[in-house]
Parts: C-alpha cells; sequence; structure tokens
C-alpha cells in the first residue's frame, strides 16, 4: 500500500501533496545529500523496528556539512520524525525510510554556499533490493569517484550517477551487480554496497580511504563476525585479483542487506556456493534487524510502536 504522508520542511502532508519546483537546485545538479533506512516488521510482537536509526542521522549530519548545509533538526528530533510518518502511515510491514536534504533555491548558478537547504522524509514499504541468494558481479570499467572530485564519503545524490553507469553497466552485461575501483585500481565498493571478502580466516574490507561509503551495515558486519564468530575483519587496500582467489564474498548495505558473491567476472569465489561464513553472517543480521536479538536490538532498534 502506498504511503499516506510525507514529512517535508517541518510539516507531515498528504503524501500526493510533496511537490518541488522543476526549477529546484538539487534536482537540477544533484546538491542534496540522503540517507536510506530499512525498518523491519516483527510478526511475533507486532512491531516495526527501525534499524540504527542514530548512526543513519549522524551520517546524514555528515554529508550535509561536507556540503555546507545545516538542518534545523538534531538527531533527536530527526528520529522522532521517523517514528511518527511510519506511524501515521500506519506501516505494519517492511519499510525504506528515505531522508532528502537538498538545496531547494530555485536559481540557475553552480555552488553550495547562501543557499536555503530543505528537507523531506519519505517511507515505503520495500522487499528485497538485490538478490539474497548469490550474486554474480562483474568490475566495472567506471571508476569510483575520488575524494577530490566528489567526496564518497558524504550520500550525495549526484554521486548516484557514478554508480547508476557502473550498475547499468553491469546488469546489460549479463552481470547481477558491479563491483567498483578507485583511481589507484583497488577495490572500492559495489554500485550501492560496502565488500567483504573472506580469506585465509580472516574478514578483509577495503579501509575508510578507498573512496566508500562507510556503510552502517558494514560497521554491522565488523561487530557481529568479531563478537558472534570470533572472526577479526583488516581494513586495508584490496587489489582486483584477490576477488579471484577469496573463499567468501559479501556485498552489504541497507537496501542490499547481506548479499553472497558466488562470482566475480566468471570466476567462481570458492566453490561457487554460498559459503559457510557469509551463511552465518546473513542468518545473524536478519535476526538481529528483526529485533531478535535482545543485546543488539536494544541499542540497534528503534521501536515504532508503543507497547
Ligand atoms: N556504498 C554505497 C555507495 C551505498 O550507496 C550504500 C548504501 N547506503 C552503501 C555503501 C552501504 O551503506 P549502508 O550500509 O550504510 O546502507
Amino acid at each position: 500500500m502506498n504511503a499516506k504522508e510525507l514529512f517535508m520542511n517541518g510539516e507531515f502532508i498528504p503524501a500526493d501533496k510533496g511537490i518541488i519546483s522543476v526549477r529546484t537546485h538539487g534536482f537540477a545538479y544533484g546538491t542534496g545529500c540522503f540517507e536510506g533506512i530499512r525498518g523491519y516488521w516483527n510478526e511475533e510482537e507486532q512491531q516495526l523496528y527501525l534499524f540504527r536509526l542514530r548512526e543513519h542521522y549522524e551520517r546524514l549530519l555528515r554529508s550535509c556539512k561536507i556540503l555546507s548545509m545545516s538542518l534545523p533538526y538534531s538527531v533527536e528530533q530527526l528520529i522522532e520524525q521517523s517514528t511518527e510518518l511510519v506511524r501515521r502511515n500506519g506501516q505494519h510491514e517492511d519499510v525504506y525510510l528515505r531522508p532528502v536534504a537538498y538545496k531547494g533555491d530555485e536559481i540557475i548558478g553552480v555552488k553550495l554556499h547562501d543557499l536555503r537547504d530543505d528537507y523531506i522524509l519519505t517511507s515505503e514499504p520495500l522487499g528485497n533490493y538485490v538478490e539474497i541468494t548469490g550474486l554474480r558481479c562483474g568490475v566495472s570499467s567506471w571508476r569510483r569517484i575520488d575524494d577530490n572530485a566528489m567526496p564518497a564519503r558524504a550520500k550525495i545524490c549526484g554521486s548516484y550517477v557514478n554508480a547508476a553507469f557502473a550498475k547499468t553497466e553491469a546488469l546489460q552485461n549479463g552481470f547481477d551487480e558491479a563491483i567498483m575501483l578507485t583511481h589507484e585500481g583497488n577495490v572500492s565498493e559495489g554500485s550501492a554496497e560496502n565488500i567483504f571478502l573472506y580469506t585465509n580466516g580472516e574478514l578483509v574490507t577495503p579501509a575508510p580511504t578507498e573512496n566508500i561509503l562507510l556503510g552502517i551495515t558494514r560497521d554491522t558486519v565488523i561487530k557481529i563476525a568479531e563478537r558472534e564468530l570470533g572472526i577479526p575483519t583488516r581494513e586495508r587496500p584490496v587489489d582486483r585479483t584477490e576477488l579471484y582467489l577469496a573463499d567468501e564474498i559479501l556485498l552489504c548495505g541497507t537496501g542490499a542487506q547481506i548479499a553472497p558473491v558466488i562470482e566475480v567476472d566468471h570466476r567462481p569465489v570458492g566453490s561457487g556456493k554460498v559459503g559457510p561464513v557469509v551463511r552465518r553472517l546473513q542468518e545473524f543480521y536478519f535476526d538481529i534487524v528483526r529485533g531478535k536479538h535482545p543485546e543488539y536490538s536494544a541499542q540497534w532498534c528503534t521501536p515504532v510502536y508503543k507497547k
């Protein structure tokens, strides 16, 4: 069912009234930043949990800072608006929240400063974003944007043109998802996912300086791998050919969740089937996000409905 309401510049309004001008700066130039947040429905508890809201809004405010934007809300207010929107929509299913802060002026002129900052938040139902049973990936001919060109650590609207080039190329070449390299040729990330390799008994993931978005799911994987599986993660530069030799690979993100990779550039990852480490990480993840692990959910899962 489509959402009834959304939040726009301080007010909850009917969803069909959420309209911006064709002259909006953020629309023409991509001058905005956003988040993608998932909410998971827990059938037994009749509860909807929003996952790691605080970390998403802290990142949104960091993206705003990089873009010289300022929102008139604290993290607490952004959290409260989120739970209220889902309650107003009466959503009792898995949802996806999309906060967007953008330059709202209707002017012609490329710049970041002295512009009005607008804000919208929507919540809609969402199933899987990519397959979670085994992805076939291709290394992209498109390089990941560089920190000195368009900072990847901010979730900037316009940056997603770079991701779209890579994703379309991958799909049109018969793959499910792209893996992008940095300008130096190191592994960076997927089009909308971070990447982990399981190799020689440890997890390896590109370091924060490899032009990645510092993913919240990435952080979740690092923590559950260490605490629940006793597997440490090394954050370091990763060569392309390490992808061909890894025992297991996963892509992770709010949309993608934890998605095993079973093939890279037509070479099977390990045995070519989903491996035991990725499978266990995936199982833990899905239990945690649905609020089924009290020690994590107390900290990471915000309940929408009051009990
Ligand atoms: N990298 C990119 C480019 C992304 O768009 C995303 C999705 N937000 C991620 C990584 C994963 O980030 P997160 O786990 O915080 O959703």
